[in-house]
């Protein structure tokens, strides 16, 4: 099998009919775009911008935020790099432990629910300036390579509008300064809360592509803490919610002609990767060291399979019988 997926490594993210599947790259780091071509990526789908800040300890200037996503965008060129502004809070905190923001000044208090808290685009949408910022870096490293700009943690239309007109200052701040960054730059935004889920023909008024973030968007659905491992047996992928969840984003998605990716963790199981093809996914992104399994499975089944695969475990209820029939059709096909 090693040897196989070494070769399917080389060869083109296709179904055994011909459809192609896009495969990208999750990285956290400016450095880990290298695995993009080891791993004969398709580009970077989930750029994790948080981790410059986690890293540093403290919010990176514009300037050094410039210089690390001009260098993954470079490296990248023309492959498709997808820069997520901020998502801290929930799990991820700056300023030292105890579980608060310390970091921001007016919110040094322990939240009793961070996950439904302070996080994310939330919190950007208060830190205006820091936003801002990093909305101008992301904007001039596009000036360098095909990069795609990705709000984390949207919850309705008015959020996406309000970071869509900090997005426009910032456009016009540079225009006056005469700093190049690319006019047509596609904005989307995560799926990954209930209420976007169920507005995703609203939310593609204002947006150019949707990625599904199944790591929340299973925490939430199911009301199951995603990092709490006295209850990590009820976070169930394949519970019934979540397929019919993800059936109907993808196809509001594509009724509205945007391609819907998917960047949480199910994206690179390769148990599971034949359902989200069935569902309809244009691509997946993955952490890069899954992705030559993923891509073995892609080649290894035609889309009629897949897609009768998603019509069966979509008209089960219970998620381990939609995980078992998964299974069966990994053993038969791979
Ligand atoms: C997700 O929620 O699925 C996701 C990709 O984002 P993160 O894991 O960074 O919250
Ligand atoms: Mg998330």
């Amino acid at each position: 099998l090693e040897a196989q997926l070494l070769t399917a490594n080389r060869e083109p993210a296709l179904t055994a009919d011909g459809v192609s599947v896009s495969l990208l790259a999750n990285i956290e780091r400016a450095d880990e775009a290298t695995l993009v071509s080891d791993y004969n990526a398709a580009g970077v789908g989930l750029y994790r911008s948080e981790y410059l800040f986690l890293d540093t300890g403290r919010i990176p200037t514009e300037e050094e935020q410039t210089l690390a996503y001009t260098r993954v965008a470079e490296a990248l060129a023309p492959q498709p790099v997808t820069i997520r502004t901020l998502d801290l809070g929930g799990d991820k905190l700056i300023g030292g432990g105890g579980g608060g923001l310390q970091f921001f000044a007016s919110h040094k208090e322990k939240e009793e629910n961070p996950f439904l808290g302070f996080r994310a685009i939330r919190l950007c949408l208060e830190y205006t300036e820091m936003f801002k910022d990093q909305l101008r870096a992301i904007l001039r490293a596009s000036a360098h390579g095909n990069v795609r700009l990705m709000y984390p943690m949207i919850s309705g239309a008015e959020e996406l509008a309000r970071a869509n007109a900090l997005l426009e200052q910032c456009k016009a701040e540079l225009r006056t300064a005469g700093v190049p960054f690319d006019e047509a730059l596609p904005v989307g935004a995560m799926i990954e809360i209930p209420s976007a889920a169920m507005t995703v023909d609203v939310l593609a008024q204002s947006c150019a592509f949707f990625s599904i973030g199944t790591n929340d968007l299973i925490q939430y659905l199911l009301a199951i803490d995603r990092v709490n491992d006295r209850i990590a047996h009820l976070y169930e992928p394949t519970h019934p919610a979540v397929l019919r969840t993800l059936r109907r984003v993808i196809d509001e998605a594509h009724a509205a002609k945007l391609p819907v990716s998917l960047c949480g963790e199910v994206g690179g199981d390769p148990v599971l990767a034949p359902l989200l093809i069935g569902l309809g996914i244009d691509s997946l992104s993955m952490t890069p060291p899954l992705i030559p399994a993923v891509r073995y499975v892609v080649r290894n089944l035609t889309m009629q399979q897949a897609r009768e695969l998603a019509d069966r475990a979509l008209a089960l209820g219970d998620p381990k019988a939609i995980h078992a029939l998964c299974l069966d059709f990994y053993r038969d096909h791979m």
